[in-house]
């Protein structure tokens, strides 16, 4: 028979990505004790993904990749002493303050005085679109191409449409190019692209990125593996067929409150719930993230500590 071990803590972060990381890290400063549960085998959630540069020009004053600005938060937040629950998938947090845990070693039942969920963002996909036609492999968000290209090596596909144009979108045109696939084009609705002007001009302008203003794609063809897609041009409404293997959506991130969405009501979450990073809006700019999980974790810390914050 299989049996729940129970962990106690003051603090549980959920997530260990930047915000995680730092909000465990400041809360730890006060004295308090403090567990950081992650799913994945290490910490830095999105981060390790992004091996473009980019990062902490604010909080460290350098030009870092993902992994190195990863790096520098992981060695902060183990110099907190703060035990790292790795592989350890939140299923549900209760109103009772307690969080249950799957995890290799089995379930456990943490209870908490404050829960921080710091679980980051979600894609929105091409199914949240009213598109025609089959439904072939070939067919990902930015986000899972990025996972698979820079972390799983894996062949992906030689010819993309991009559909969307936020920040992701962007840098993977780059990723695309930079390893010898072929961008076909990058198709926006607007009649302008979106995201940061840095990435416009790093990822789209230096590397000659076809792009599609004003159009949006209105159908899939292809079977078992997708072989173009029917791009309509707003405004004339005339279609054309784009050749492509991959098509890649940059639609835009979501909060992701998902494991605590059963505790909300209708005056938002419970008071000893925190949300933190991208599970709280969407950051563009990770040092905002570390600076908001600092400033998080040690007014937690001093609150519980009985200390002024
Ligand atoms: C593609 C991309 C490029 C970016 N480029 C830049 C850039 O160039 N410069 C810059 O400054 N910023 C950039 N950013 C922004 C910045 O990196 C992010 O906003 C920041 O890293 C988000 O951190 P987070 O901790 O909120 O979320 P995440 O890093 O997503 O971490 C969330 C963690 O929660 C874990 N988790 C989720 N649910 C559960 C659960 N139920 N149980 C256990 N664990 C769970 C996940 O495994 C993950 O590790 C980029 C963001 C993206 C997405």
């Amino acid at each position: 028979m299989s049996s729940i071990n129970e962990i106690h803590t003051q603090i549980l972060v959920i997530g260990a990505g930047a915000a995680g990381m730092a909000t465990a890290a400041g809360a730890a400063g006060e004295g308090v004790s403090v567990l950081l549960v992650d799913e994945r085998p290490r910490p830095g959630g999105i981060l390790l993904q992004c091996i473009h540069r980019g990062f902490g020009l604010g909080v460290y004053g350098e030009n870092l990749t993902g992994p190195e600005y990863c790096e520098k938060e992981a060695g902060r937040f183990y110099a907190s002493g703060v035990p790292f629950l790795s592989r350890a998938h939140v299923i549900g947090i209760r109103s009772e303050r307690t969080a249950l845990i799957s995890s290799p070693e089995g379930l456990y039942q943490c209870f908490f005085d404050q829960c921080v969920l710091a679980a980051g963002c979600r894609e929105k996909n091409l199914y949240s679109l009213d598109i025609s036609g089959t439904r072939p492999t070939g067919i990902y968000t930015a986000g899972e191409a990025q996972e698979m290209m820079n972390l799983g090596h894996y062949d992906i596909g030689s010819r993309a449409v991009i559909l969307g144009s936020g920040d992701i979108g962007q840098i993977v045109a780059r990723r695309l190019v930079l390893t010898g696939r072929n961008v076909a084009a990058m198709v926006e609705m607007k009649d302008h692209l979106g995201g940061l002007k840095r990435n416009q001009k790093e990822c789209i302008e230096a590397y000659a990125v076809p792009v599609i203003l004003g159009a949006t794609v209105t159908e899939i063809h292809g079977y078992p593996r997708l072989t173009g897609v029917t791009v309509k041009h707003l405004d004339t409404g005339t279609q054309e067929i784009i050749s492509c293997d991959m098509l890649i959506t940059a639609l835009g991130l979501v909060p992701d409150t998902s494991t605590a969405d059963s505790l909300k009501g209708e005056e938002g979450f419970p008071e000893w719930l925190h949300l933190c990073g991208n599970a709280e809006y969407i950051h563009e700019i990770v040092d905002s993230v570390t600076r908001e999980g600092l400033r998080l974790g040690r007014a937690l810390g001093c609150s519980l500590a009985g200390k002024r914050a």
